[in-house]
């Protein structure tokens, strides 16, 4: 939590030498609290001083970093409580959880590394594969690990409350501490030689205890062996229970500024119906999990998730929105369609999902509506038959097709004779809904 200037120049010498470079201490403790010095300059700066800054200057959430190079992702240093104060920074991540002792446990692994999907330009699905010590078979556990690695889709976490076999399986599996997995974990008995490996690893860790209390008194234990990145799982009996310390672990941390409890959070989705399991998770998505683990890897469990997922940590000040420019869908030639749209991601992506659809090539003019959709374009004036008229002119299409007729909106009807006008081209009124166009396509083509 930043420190104020007088709280600043209470900590300071207060003998105003200037060997700082400023005359008084107290404009030093102003420029201090403005980020625009550094207390470096001050030669008499007692320890405290330095500390009490320091511990300042820290996020009051950590930022845990899990995996390396491509895979790499970091959860946590959140800022607010809730996403309209601001915005969220860092994305949960999306652990599909597979025991040890399944018999098909490799199948499973290479079915979760086709959890990735596509959506509005971005990739997303489950970052993160667990391989659940239920076996003590240490060497089944270290191979899955491997078989997690190798794939290459994912990071592995490995999930042991045995010290020694985690650590037997570093040293077994090649590359292993380079690809910075996640350990869970650390609990109440076993965290000293947990802490150990993690620190001689350099890897991060998961840390339960039963109820807010426990982690409180584990984690600075935890971090005097060394360990700096942890991730804390409070337990909880049900979904709400959980939520519940979850959001208090959170709120202990930003609006307390405790230290203890200034991690990022892992929450477990688990009940004998999926369904469920799936609800449960979409609320530690929502509420404030760095990692959900689910057990399951059906596209059907993930692909809500990491959509839920998408739309929270999206900046809410910023529209997502394509470049605005002319795409070629297809193969499209001279003689095929000419669409209109706005570059609001979403319209974007669900307009040329419907023109893949039809099998129909065609030429697309997004033009520049701010990241707005068609209405909303309409009515604030960022779609007209002026601004529309200009973006068929730049985007050169006169010269790539040999007809001058464009698709617009069907929600946009109204302004296809002053489009017409503006253009020169001929406006046909497209479909009002997307779902509509490979129809319509296909109908005009024949
Ligand atoms: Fe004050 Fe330190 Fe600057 Fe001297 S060097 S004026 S003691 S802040």
């Amino acid at each position: 939590m930043a420190l104020t200037a007088m709280e600043i120049y209470a900590l300071l010498p207060q003998t105003n030498c200037g060997e700082c470079g400023t005359p008084t201490c107290l404009a030093f403790a102003m420029q201090l609290a403005n980020k625009q010095a550094s207390l470096d300059d001050c030669p008499d700066a007692s320890d405290e001083a330095r500390q009490t800054l320091a511990a300042a200057a820290e996020p009051p959430i950590s930022l845990v970093e899990i995996g390396s190079g491509d895979r790499k992702m970091k959860i946590g240093n959140e800022t607010v409580m809730f996403r309209h104060e601001e915005t969220f920074h860092h994305p949960c991540g999306l652990c599909v959880c597979i025991p040890d002792d399944a018999e098909d446990a490799e199948e499973r692994i290479e079915k979760a590394g086709e959890l990735w999907f596509e959506r509005i330009g971005d990739m997303i699905g489950a970052e993160l594969v667990a391989i659940e010590d239920t076996s003590g078979d240490a060497d089944r556990f270290a191979g899955l690990v491997a078989a997690v690695l190798e794939q290459g889709t994912q990071v592995p976490v490995l999930m042991s409350e045995d010290p020694g076999l985690v650590r037997s399986t570093f040293e077994t599996v090649e590359n292993l501490a380079d690809a910075r997995p996640l350990v869970y974990g650390a609990n109440e008995d076993n965290w000293s030689d947990m802490a150990e490996v993690a620190a001689e690893f350099d890897v991060p860790l998961g840390v339960r205890a039963e109820g807010l209390d426990a982690l409180a008194e584990l984690t600075p234990q935890i971090k005097d062996k060394g360990v700096e990145q942890m991730v804390l799982d409070p337990g909880g009996e049900d979904a709400l229970e959980t939520m519940q310390m979850l959001t208090q672990i959170r709120r202990q941390a930003l609006e307390n500024n405790f230290r203890p409890l200034g991690y990022p959070t892992i929450a477990f989705a688990r009940s004998d119906d999926p369904r469920k399991a799936a609800v449960d998770a979409s609320t530690y998505v929502s509420k404030y999990a760095g990692v959900v683990v689910i057990e399951g890897e059906e596209p059907w469990q993930i692909l809500p998730l990491a959509t839920l997922r998408q739309n929270l940590y999206t900046d809410p000040r910023v529209p997502p929105a394509v470049e605005a420019k002319l795409y070629e869908i297809g193969e499209p030639t001279e003689d095929s369609p000419v669409i209109l749209t706005t570059n609001f991601a979403l319209t974007y992506f669900t307009v040329v999902n419907e023109i893949e659809a039809s099998r129909v090539s065609a030429w697309v003019v997004v033009v520049d509506t701010e990241g707005q959709s068609v209405l909303t374009a309409y009515s604030s004036e960022n779609l007209n038959a002026e601004i529309a008229a200009e973006a068929i002119k730049e985007v050169g299409l006169e010269d790539l097709v040999n007809h001058r007729e464009v698709i617009i909106p069907g929600y946009v009807a109204v302004m296809s004779g002053a489009l017409e006008e503006e253009s020169g081209w001929s406006v046909t009124v497209g479909p009002r809904e997307a779902t509509a166009i490979p129809t319509y396509l296909r109908r005009k083509a024949s």
